[in-house]
């Protein structure tokens, strides 16, 4: 490390709460895939800032749309109307194909939201006693960091010392529809399901085939709301505009958060339809940022950018390149014991137990060679470039790849 980077870090290490472990590396620029340290070296970047950044970074549309409205308004909260917003919510609704959004600004936030009006929904249409329901959440879940998501998370570290929580939750193994059905059948007070389309966090772990369209068929058969969580999964992420619809599944409540503004400006959303939606009356949500013109005016742009570059199409077919690569590192060198992940989120699995600190090891060794990633464990580590990648960077990558885990031999 650097002087420059060293005093940087220092800074962060003194002043700043120790909430996060960073891989040692200051960046100070960004542009497309890549980023560049305060030092000038430039790195792929393959974690997209846990898939925010899948435009690629500082994309000149995204950014340029965040400007203009800077210059104009940027905040009159919701005791206003403002000229950016309604323009907006048409937009986003008609493109995910609901009949109302809900604004917010972290993906954490709109899981919250989700889960209210998934609630307020039971007992007002539903008609489940009032402060009773019940929602399934699945094992290896991660929906972001409040009280009441930690509640029913598996992560010990996440959840240690942290209560009281908050109930009403019952938890599931994730991939099991037979589990599902199951609970569905024996509890009447059941409102919602809650699930990732694919779990990124407990190590990008993709679900078998159908098992998104069955949940939401058995959802739909006991009257409760099939809830996605496509923060990390949506937004072309998977190589579709959402995870869910590889399997042409509608959700009842969908949430967004990260790319929806291509990570240039916290926004996060809640979709539903009229049914739903209309449970939330004034005073009973909100958020002073949430709906601000600056989030609308960036995630409209964002929003654009995904169709007008073909971003899904690209993750999808670059995701192919990339995991036909990795295998093909993988029957070379038997450090990767598995490759998965759809589209460009993907994961490889390292030889090694969920506690080794090699997949930091070997992460150090990538930024070495000019690639940032990040392990979720121990044994596995995340690779999800921005979907503006091309095929010749990914053959680049996969050299680098390659040649760092040689060194792990
Ligand atoms: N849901 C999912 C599926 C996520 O992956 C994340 C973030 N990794 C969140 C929610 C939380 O989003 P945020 O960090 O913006 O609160």
């Amino acid at each position: 490390l650097s002087s420059k980077s060293e005093v940087l870090i220092e800074k962060e290490n003194k002043y700043g709460a120790h909430n996060y472990h960073p891989l040692p590396v200051v960046l100070d620029k960004g542009e497309g895939v890549f980023v560049w340290d305060v030092d000038g070296k430039k790195y792929y970047d393959f974690l997209s800032a846990y898939s925010a950044v899948n435009q690629g970074h500082c994309h000149p549309k995204i950014v340029g749309a965040m400007v203009k409205q800077a210059q104009t308004l940027t905040l009159t909260s919701r005791a206003f109307y403002n000229d950016q917003l309604g323009v907006y919510e048409e937009y986003v609704t008609k493109y995910f194909g609901f009949d109302k959004v809900l604004p917010m600004n972290t993906g954490a936030e709109a899981v919250e939201t989700a889960l209210k009006l998934c609630r307020k929904w039971a007992y007002e249409v539903k008609g489940i006693p009032e402060n009773q329901a019940e929602i399934i959440v699945c094992e290896n879940n991660f929906h972001g960091r409040t009280t009441t998501i930690i509640s029913f998370s598996n992560d010990e570290a996440a959840r240690k010392s942290f209560g009281p929580f908050t109930s009403g939750f019952i938890k599931i193994p994730y991939d099991n529809t037979e589990a599902l059905e199951n609970v569905l059948k024996s509890n009447p007070n059941i409102a919602g399901f809650l699930v990732e389309p694919i779990q990124g966090e407990a190590g990008v772990y993709v679900p078998s085939e159908g098992y998104l369209a069955k949940a939401k068929a058995l959802c739909e058969a006991h009257n409760v709301l099939f809830i996605a969580d496509e923060v990390q999964t949506g937004i072309a992420r998977t190589g579709k505009l959402l995870a869910v619809n590889h399997e042409n599944v509608q959700a009842d409540i969908l949430i967004l958060g990260k790319a929806i503004s291509g990570g240039v400006y916290p926004v996060s959303a809640v979709l539903a339809n009229n049914g739903i939606m209309d449970v939330i009356k004034p005073g009973q949500h909100g958020s002073t940022f949430g709906g601000n013109p600056i989030a609308a005016a960036v995630a409209m742009a964002a929003l654009e950018v995904v169709k007008d570059e073909k971003l899904a199409e690209n993750a999808e077919r670059l995701g192919v390149v990339l995991r036909k690569g990795l295998n093909e590192i993988a029957s070379r060198n038997p450090l990767i014991s598995l490759v998965r992940g759809k589209g460009l989120l993907n994961a490889i699995v390292i030889d090694c137990d969920e506690e080794s600190d090699l997949a930091w090891e070997i992460c150090l060794k990538f930024r070495d060679y000019g690639l940032l990633a990040k392990p979720t464990h121990g044994n596995k580590i995340r690779l999800a470039p921005p979907l503006v990648i091309t095929e010749a960077q990914i053959q680049d990558c996969l050299a680098i790849i390659e040649k760092a885990l040689n060194d792990f031999k």
